[in-house]
């Protein structure tokens, strides 16, 4: 299982191929890429097995600036077109790749979420499907993101992305490996450094518990309390 997001002045979908087949290693049951395009239009494309299969299903003109990708190595729900991830808020605005076990996530689901109609057996769907509501109901991502790490229980990596803004992604960890990569007019994250090493060398590091949003050109990394976090990017010197 492993997740790459990437945000900028880049083939998206080049990052994440790439990215994704260095992170085979990891094991995997399927795989799946989201990008949103210049012109906004999203592409979601999952398929069950290996990387070559999703490589296959994707379109060689496919390109845009935002997006996020994920090998799945199913915890909860079987191997399937459906609990593949990313996985979308019913509304179609946020999509969400994830590596982890959310433990709580049939008590959240009972509690909050009896009015959606979930379409995977997913823990990850569950944390999406709550994320939009808490937009919805009027909180700006960061503060949906927030609400969303302080409720969930277990392990993980978030990268998510939101249709309406191409310009930034957001993502979180706690307990699954997660850091950011910093590129020449794009900014990245990866479960492991080995994902983006023919892009850039250059790289800053995540605390459980942190929050990011990336931008082309910026950083930005809050502690669980919402407090702004300072922290220099450091260089890998190895090969990919
Ligand atoms: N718990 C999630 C799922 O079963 C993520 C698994 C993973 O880390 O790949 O879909």
């Amino acid at each position: 299982c492993g997740i790459v997001g990437v945000v900028g002045n880049v083939n998206a979908k080049d990052v994440l191929l790439g990215g994704l087949k260095k992170l085979e290693y990891r094991g995997y049951d399927s795989a799946g890429i989201y990008v949103n395009d210049k012109t906004g239009t999203p592409t979601l494309i999952k398929r069950v097995g290996r990387i070559s299969k999703l490589e296959a299903a994707i379109p060689a003109a496919l390109s845009g600036t935002q997006g996020i990708g994920h090998t799945r190595w199913a915890t909860s729900g079987a191997p399937s077109i459906e609990n593949a991830h990313p996985h979308v808020s019913a509304d179609g605005r946020f999509y969400m790749v994830h590596n982890g076990v959310l433990t709580n996530a049939a008590q959240l689901r009972d509690k909050y979420l009896q009015d959606v109609t979930l379409v995977s057996d997913t823990d990850t769907e569950i944390a999406v499907q709550l994320l939009a509501k808490f937009v919805a109901a009027g909180n700006d991502v960061m503060t949906a993101l927030h609400k969303l790490t302080a409720m969930v229980e277990g392990s993980y990596a978030f990268a998510i992305a939101d249709r309406d803004d191409a310009s930034r992604i957001y993502a979180a960890k706690s307990k699954s490996p997660l850091l950011i990569a910093k590129g020449k007019g794009f900014n990245a994250l990866a479960s492991d450094a080995l994902a983006l090493l023919d892009r850039t060398h250059e790289f800053v590091e995540l605390n459980d518990g942190e929050l990011v949003e990336l931008t082309a050109d910026t950083i930005h990394i809050e502690n669980a309390a919402g407090a702004t976090q300072n922290r220099d990017s450091y260089t890998l010197d190895i090969d990919a």
